[in-house]
Order: structure tokens, then C-alpha cells, then sequence
């Protein structure tokens, strides 16, 4: 038997090795090569490679014009097709990084300066004042470069006068604007009336999670009397941008979107009047009324930091389906790995994925930290949760959360919700709790963001930053295990496995702000302070309330059963003024903020 076995040994081991090192396509002529590389992402030979067809070349700009835009151009056509997928080109844009970088300073001292006579187009993109929005937008970034346009990124948090002040002077062909929190749907607006007042026709485009068709036509378009569209995703981008800088084909283009765009704008505006909301008293006279529990103390009062995390301990609670439309590979985790058609691209990302976080957790590549307050709270009839340091409800509160009230019309006995609504009233006999919290798993993640980035690899620098995102979350999932169980401690016995916890099975909810139940993003403020979250935990706001680093949680736990996720939906202006005397600030304020949910036009 241990002659057969080794006999069978022999032709494994040939088998694994022959697949390991097929090497075929080095035989190929170099052109060919080039183009293998630049398909299938291979980075090993390139350099080699680009300068053998340098020598073969008259002028080093040859081999950029030749062969590699050869290479790209059937990356694109690949992507375009669907037979190739985000990452795959992501990585792709890594090879001819690394090919042109060869190329440099052979160009340079030939004192070649016209190695972008062949670009399509120059876009100038930023994240907007207060938005720190980047993952997408470097995504996007990566893939207008490979087919072949030039990119001048401004990074995040750009004020409009440096947008436009950028993109005079790069004469660039078009904007790209992204953002990822509500506030910035206001700033975007602004800087389109700001390109108008410049006198720009600058085709602008959108882009970015809130970001939205509707919003692009109702409140962006009719600032600007330049091009305006609304880009979903990066695969789009390509599309659009050729689009737009066709000669032939751009005034159809553009007449179809504005169009488009004037239809939807009259189709809301079709809405708007059709859908009937109720009056703020209304709708308070319809709030749920919790059953009456005792509520469980939590083991502390006050405010806790956590510095002692292990990032090890994290890793089997991140949630990969996110994972994987951030890099627009749309399917379910595990099932994706299977999928007949982009299973093959997820697997090879997962199997990056699962490499780069063994080295963020050996090499200490990042550090987490967090911070958990628990406080006495009592919901006080007007849609507000009080909060107290002490035992004392009579004693002044020691902030105020504002949270605000659903206003559809509501069938079958629904209540109207608002988040107070799951706190216990004052005046109630027992006294309830609240609790707040704040993670972050982005600590160092710049510094080697920044080290990926020089040495030209925007592949494993866009992968650590979707990393670092997901341990955030896996974080705040872990976090919120250890509060239900242990920290407050009323789910003492609760058992439950991942994907009971992705799913949300557990009791009670830990809603943040500038989500559909509480969508204020300025509600972060007092969550701060309240946690003292910047000093405990290094995590700092925007002006737009955009948490930095970009990798972190914050939010509120409820604990009562009862307590669930809703949306509260469009309101009316008597709840805005209702709120804004609340949180004593001005009505043109605080409509500015909550732009996004005002059942009407300003
Ligand atoms: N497993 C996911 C979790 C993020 S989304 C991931 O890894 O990305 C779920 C979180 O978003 C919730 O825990 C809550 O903090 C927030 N959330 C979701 N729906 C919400 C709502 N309607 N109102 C407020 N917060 C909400």
C-alpha cells in the first residue's frame, strides 16, 4: 500500500506543480505578453517585460500607445461585456502602473511631454466638503485611468472653491462629485449653483451612495445650465464619460438625460401633492405605547472605553455580502463564491481578502478601539429622549437626544414610530435606560493606505480600506453581542450563530444616525459628547457629521423587545418647525439638514 500511495504521491505533486507554474504564455511574442499580464492581472513579469518591448520600441512612448493601451483596451471591452468584474480590473490598473512607472523616466528623459496625446479626457473628481466618501470614488477613479482618461483626484472633504478652481485650471472635460452621507446631497447642490455662477459648462457628474437619479433631477440639475448625470455605479462610468465627450454622439446624450430628468421631476412633483401626511399632533396621538417591562440595569453607568480589542476576535463576525457590492459583485456570501457568473472573480477577491486580513492581524496593521456609555432616560412626549449622568430624574438632563416621528398615514392600528417611542415615558414608574456607543477599527489605517498607495498598488489600498470598513461593523456587531449579553446584560443566555446575528434575531436595536429611523446626522453631535467619543476613542466629525476615520460605528442601544428598525419616512413642515425649536436652531437650518425626508419644496 505505501508503494501505491507513493506512486499516486508522485503524479499529484507533477499534477499541483505543472498547474502552479503555467508558465505557456511566457513563450509568447512580448506584445502578447503584455496583454496576458494586463488581463489576468499579473504583475510578476511586467517590468521585465515592458522593458524588452522598450528596447524594441524607437521611442519608450511606443510601448505605452502599443502594446499596453492593446492590453487595456481588451480590459475594457472585457469589463464592458461583463466577462470581467471590478476587482480583476482593479488589479489589472496595478500591472500598467507598474509598466508605465518603468516607463517614466525613459520618457522623461527623451523630454517627452506629450504622453497623454492619446487621452480621452481629463476628469477632476472630489468627495465634497464634510464627506469622506473614497472607496467608490477610487474605484471609479481606477477604472476611467484604464480606459485611458485622466484622472485628477482631489481626495475627500473638498471645499467647491478648490472643485472649481481645479478643474479651471486643469481644463478638465469633466467633474465627477461623490459623496456618501445625506449632507452632502445639500453640498453637491451648492456646488452646482457655484460651477453656474462661474459660468461653467463643464459636464458634471454624480456619484456615491445617497446620491440618487431623483435628487440628480430635482435638486442638482436645475442649478447648472451645463450637463448634468447621475452615475449608479463605477461600471457606468465608462459609458457615460465617452458620452459625454463624443462628438458625434454627445447632444443626443445629454437631450435624452435632460429629458429623462425633466420627466422625473415632474413625476414627483406628481407625488408630492399625492401623498397625504398626517399633522405632527396627529401622528403623536398614534405612538406606540411600549408594554410596560421592568428594565434591566446595565453593569455600569457612565462611560467606558475599550482599547483591548483583538482584531483576531473580530474577523468571524464580519458580514461579507456587503464586502462584495462594494466591490460590485452583486450575490449572497457563501452562495457567491458558486455563482456561474461572477463566482470565479469573488473567490479569487475572497481568497485576497482572507491573505490581507492574516497580515492586519499578525502585522497589527490597525488598531480598534470603542467606547459604551450607559445613562438613565426617560422619552418625554415630544418625540425627545432625556438623558441623565445620575439616578435622578428630577435633576436637569444632561443632554437631550431629538428624534423624529413618522408622518404617513398609517393602516391596521401601525403606530406612528419614533425612536423615543421605545423609551420609557417620564413619569413612568420605573426609570429606563439608553445607551450609546462609538467604534472604530480605522487607527493606522492611513499611514499604510498611504505606504500601498506610493509603492502604486491602488488594488491592495482600495482592499484594505473595504476591509477595515467591514471590520468596523463586525466590530459594532461584536460589541453589541458583549452589551446584550454581559455589558448590559439583558439577554443573559442569548446563543446565536452569525447568521442569526447578520439578520439582526437578537433583542432590541442599536440605530445610528443618519439612518431611516433617525436620520439626522446631526444627532452625532450629542452622541459624542455624550460618549466622549473623540477623546476615549479618536473618532472625530465632519462639518457634515461624517465619522473619521472612515472606518467606524456609532449609535444608540434600545434594549425593549419591542424595539425595532423602521423608516420615518417624508415629513411635513409642522414637524420640521416642531423640531427645530426643540433643538434651538433656526427653521432655514434645520430644513437644510433634513433636506432629504421634507415632504416639501422649500
Ligand atoms: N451587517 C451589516 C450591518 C450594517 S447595517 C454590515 O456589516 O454592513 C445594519 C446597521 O445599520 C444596524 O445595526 C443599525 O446600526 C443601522 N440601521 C439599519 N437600519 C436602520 C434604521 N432603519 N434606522 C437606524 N439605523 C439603522
Amino acid at each position: 500500500a505505501t508503494e501505491r500511495l507513493l506512486e499516486i504521491a508522485k503524479g499529484v505533486t507533477g499534477e499541483m506543480a505543472a498547474k502552479v507554474v503555467d508558465l505557456r504564455w511566457r513563450e509568447a511574442p512580448v506584445h502578447e505578453r503584455l496583454a496576458h499580464a494586463l488581463v489576468h492581472g499579473i504583475a510578476d513579469y511586467v517590468v521585465a517585460d515592458t522593458e524588452e518591448a522598450r528596447r524594441l520600441a524607437e521611442r519608450p512612448i511606443e510601448v505605452i500607445e502599443g502594446p499596453l493601451m492593446d492590453g487595456m483596451k481588451i480590459v475594457g471591452d472585457l469589463f464592458g461585456s461583463g466577462k470581467m468584474f471590478l476587482p480583476q480590473v482593479v488589479k489589472s490598473a496595478r500591472v500598467m502602473k507598474r509598466a508605465v512607472a518603468h516607463l517614466i523616466p525613459y520618457i522623461e528623459a527623451e523630454k517627452e511631454r506629450n504622453a497623454d496625446t492619446r487621452l480621452k479626457g481629463k476628469v477632476v473628481m472630489a468627495t465634497v466638503k464634510g464627506d469622506v466618501h473614497d472607496i467608490g470614488k477610487n474605484i471609479v477613479g481606477v477604472v476611467l485611468q484604464c480606459n485611458n482618461y485622466d484622472v485628477v483626484d482631489l481626495g475627500v472633504m473638498v471645499p467647491w472653491a478648490k472643485i472649481l478652481e481645479a478643474a479651471i485650471r486643469e481644463k478638465a472635460d469633466l467633474i465627477g462629485l461623490s459623496g456618501l452621507i445625506t449632507p452632502s446631497l445639500e453640498e453637491m447642490t451648492y456646488v452646482a449653483g457655484e460651477m453656474e455662477r462661474e459660468g461653467l459648462k463643464i459636464p458634471l457628474l454624480i456619484g456615491g451612495a445617497t446620491t440618487s437619479r431623483t435628487h440628480t433631477a430635482v435638486r442638482i440639475e436645475p442649478r447648472y445650465s451645463g450637463p448634468v448625470v447621475h452615475v449608479i455605479d463605477a461600471s457606468r462610468a465608462v459609458g457615460v464619460a465617452s458620452a459625454l465627450l463624443s462628438d458625434t454622439g454627445r447632444d443626443a446624450f445629454v437631450r435624452e438625460i435632460s429629458d429623462e430628468y425633466a420627466d422625473l421631476r415632474a413625476r414627483r412633483a406628481e407625488r408630492l401633492s399625492d401623498v397625504k401626511r398626517q399633522p405632527l399632533s396627529a401622528a403623536r396621538a398614534n405612538k406606540l405605547r411600549l408594554d410596560p417591562l421592568a428594565p434591566p440595569a446595565p453593569t455600569f453607568s457612565g462611560v467606558r472605553t475599550f482599547d483591548d480589542v483583538s482584531l483576531a476576535d473580530l474577523v468571524p463576525r464580519i458580514d461579507w455580502t456587503p464586502f462584495f457590492q462594494t466591490w460590485e459583485l452583486a450575490g449572497h456570501y457563501p452562495e457567491i463564491l458558486d455563482d456561474p457568473k461572477v463566482g470565479e472573480a469573488a473567490t479569487t477577491l475572497f481568497a485576497d481578502a482572507r491573505e490581507m486580513l492574516r497580515r492586519i492581524v499578525t502585522e497589527h496593521w490597525l488598531t480598534a478601539r470603542a467606547v459604551v456609555g450607559f445613562f438613565r432616560a426617560a422619552s418625554d412626549g415630544s418625540d425627545d429622549i432625556r438623558v441623565w449622568d445620575g439616578d435622578d430624574l428630577s435633576a436637569p438632563p444632561r443632554a437631550v437626544i431629538h428624534t423624529i416621528r413618522q408622518q404617513m398615514l398609517k393602516s391596521n392600528d401601525q403606530p406612528n414610530l419614533a425612536l423615543a417611542d421605545f423609551v420609557a415615558p417620564l413619569g413612568s414608574p420605573v426609570a429606563d435606560w439608553i445607551g450609546a456607543f462609538a467604534v472604530t477599527t480605522g487607527i493606522g489605517l492611513d499611514v499604510k493606505v498611504a505606504e500601498l498607495e506610493k509603492a502604486g498598488d491602488d488594488y491592495s489600498a482600495i482592499l484594505l480600506k473595504s476591509l477595515s470598513d467591514r471590520l468596523a461593523e463586525a466590530f459594532a456587531e461584536r460589541l453589541h453581542e458583549r452589551v446584550r449579553r454581559d455589558l448590559w446584560g439583558y439577554a443573559p443566555d442569548e446563543h446565536l450563530d452569525n447568521r442569526a446575528i447578520i439578520d439582526e434575531s437578537y433583542q432590541g436595536i442599536r440605530p445610528a444616525p443618519g439612518y431611516p429611523a433617525c436620520p439626522d446626522h446631526t444627532e452625532k453631535k450629542t452622541l459624542f459628547e455624550l460618549l466622549d467619543a473623540t477623546a476615549r476613542a479618536g473618532i472625530t466629525l465632519t462639518e457634515s457629521f461624517a465619522m473619521l476615520p472612515t472606518a467606524a460605528v456609532s449609535g444608540y442601544y434600545l434594549w425593549h423587545p419591542q424595539a425595532d428598525y423602521f423608516g420615518v419616512g417624508k415629513i411635513e413642515r409642522d414637524q420640521v418647525e416642531d423640531y427645530a425649536r426643540r433643538k434651538g436652531q433656526d427653521l432655514a437650518t434645520t430644513e437644510r439638514w433634513l433636506a432629504p425626508i421634507l415632504n416639501y419644496d422649500r
